[in-house]
C-alpha cells in the first residue's frame, strides 16, 4: 500500500493508475476504521482495480461546538488495516494540505440539507460537500463507496455527483451493526458501558416502525410516534429527531406510499448516535 499525504502526490499515483488502465475505486473516510469502513473497502474492491482510501477529519464538516478536536484518531492502526485489506492508496492529507487558506465556495443543497441531520447540525452538509468535491477533483474515481449509515450523506453525494456532473458513480452499501444491532460507528467509543448498553434502542425503534408499515401502517405521523415511544422508554437517550420522510426528497409524506426512510438521532450523554432504515412499503391491492 502506498501512502500519499500531498495533492500532488494523489495527482502522480492516480496517473499511474490512469496509464495502467486500473479503475479506480474510493472510499473517503474519517478514519478510526471499524468493520463498517472495511465493508465499504471490499466493496470496492470488487468495483475497482485500484482501491484508494482517504482518511481525513475534515473540520470544515464539524460546528464550533462539535467534537472536531476530540474525534478519535489512530492513523498506524488505520494504516495496518487497510494493508490487510490489500488497499493499493491511502490519501491521508493534512488540514493545511486540503484547505491552506480559508476556502470561500460554498456547497449547499438548499430544501435537502437543512433537514434531518442538517437542522441541529447547520454547515455540516456544505463541509461535506466540498470535501467530497475537493477528493473527487483529486483522485477522479470512476467510482466512490459510501455507507447507508449516513443516508442524508449518501443522498447529497449522489446529487453533488449528478448536478456537477462529475464523472464518477456512487455506490452506496448497507450499514454494519454490531451482534445487538448498534450500527458501527467511530463515535460509539465515546460511550461509557451503560449508554453502550442502552444504544441498540436505536435499533430496535427503526425494526418495530419498520414492522408496522410491513402489517400495514401508511400514516407516517403514526410511525414516528412508534420510533419515540420505543426511544423514549429507554431512559439515557435522548431523541433529537425520529422521521418518516420520503426517501428521495427527506420530505414528510401525507401516506406511505412510495419507499420512505425511518431515521434518528439519539443522544446519550454528549455522544450523538444515528441511525436509519429504507423501507419499502409492499404493494397493496
Ligand atoms: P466516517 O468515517 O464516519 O465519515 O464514515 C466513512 C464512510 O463509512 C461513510 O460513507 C459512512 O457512511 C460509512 N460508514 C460508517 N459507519 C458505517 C457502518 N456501520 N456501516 C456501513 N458504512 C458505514
Amino acid at each position: 500500500m502506498e501512502t500519499v499525504e500531498t495533492i500532488a502526490g494523489a495527482r502522480a499515483r492516480r496517473c499511474t493508475d490512469r496509464a495502467a488502465g486500473r479503475r479506480v475505486a474510493l472510499v473517503p473516510t474519517m478514519g478510526y476504521l471499524h468493520e463498517g469502513h472495511l465493508a465499504l473497502v471490499r466493496r470496492a474492491r470488487e468495483l475497482g482495480d485500484a482501491v484508494w482510501v482517504s482518511i481525513f477529519v475534515n473540520p470544515t464538516q464539524f460546528g464550533p461546538n462539535e467534537d472536531f478536536e476530540r474525534y478519535p484518531r489512530d492513523l498506524k492502526r488505520d494504516a495496518a488495516l487497510l494493508e490487510a485489506e490489500g488497499v493499493d492508496v491511502l490519501f491521508a492529507p493534512t488540514v493545511e494540505e486540503m484547505y491552506p487558506r480559508e476556502p470561500v465556495v460554498k456547497v449547499s443543497f438548499p430544501g435537502l440539507d437543512n433537514v434531518l441531520c442538517g437542522a441541529s447540525r447547520p454547515g455540516h452538509f456544505a463541509g461535506v460537500g466540498l470535501v467530497v468535491a475537493k477528493l473527487f477533483n483529486i483522485v477522479e474515481p470512476h467510482v466512490a463507496v459510501f455507507g447507508q449509515k449516513d443516508a442524508q450523506q449518501a443522498l447529497l453525494i449522489r446529487r453533488l455527483a449528478a448536478d456537477l456532473s462529475f464523472p464518477v458513480e456512487i455506490e452506496v452499501t448497507p450499514t454494519v451493526r454490531e451482534p445487538d444491532g448498534l450500527a458501527m460507528s467511530s463515535r460509539n467509543t465515546y460511550l461509557s458501558p451503560t449508554e453502550r448498553a442502552a444504544a441498540p434502542v436505536l435499533y430496535r425503534a427503526l425494526l418495530a416502525a419498520a414492522g408496522a408499515i410491513a402489517a400495514g401502517e401508511r400514516d407516517p405521523a403514526a410511525v414516528e410516534a412508534l420510533l419515540r415511544a420505543t426511544v423514549g422508554a429507554e431512559p439515557l437517550a435522548g431523541l433529537e429527531y425520529a422521521v418518516c420522510v420520503d426517501a428521495e426528497t427527506l420530505g414528510r409524506p401525507e401516506r406511505i406510499g412510495r419507499p420512505v426512510l425511518l431515521a434518528l438521532a439519539v443522544r446519550f450523554g454528549a455522544t450523538r448516535l444515528i441511525d436509519n432504515l429504507p423501507v419499502t412499503p409492499p404493494e397493496e391491492g
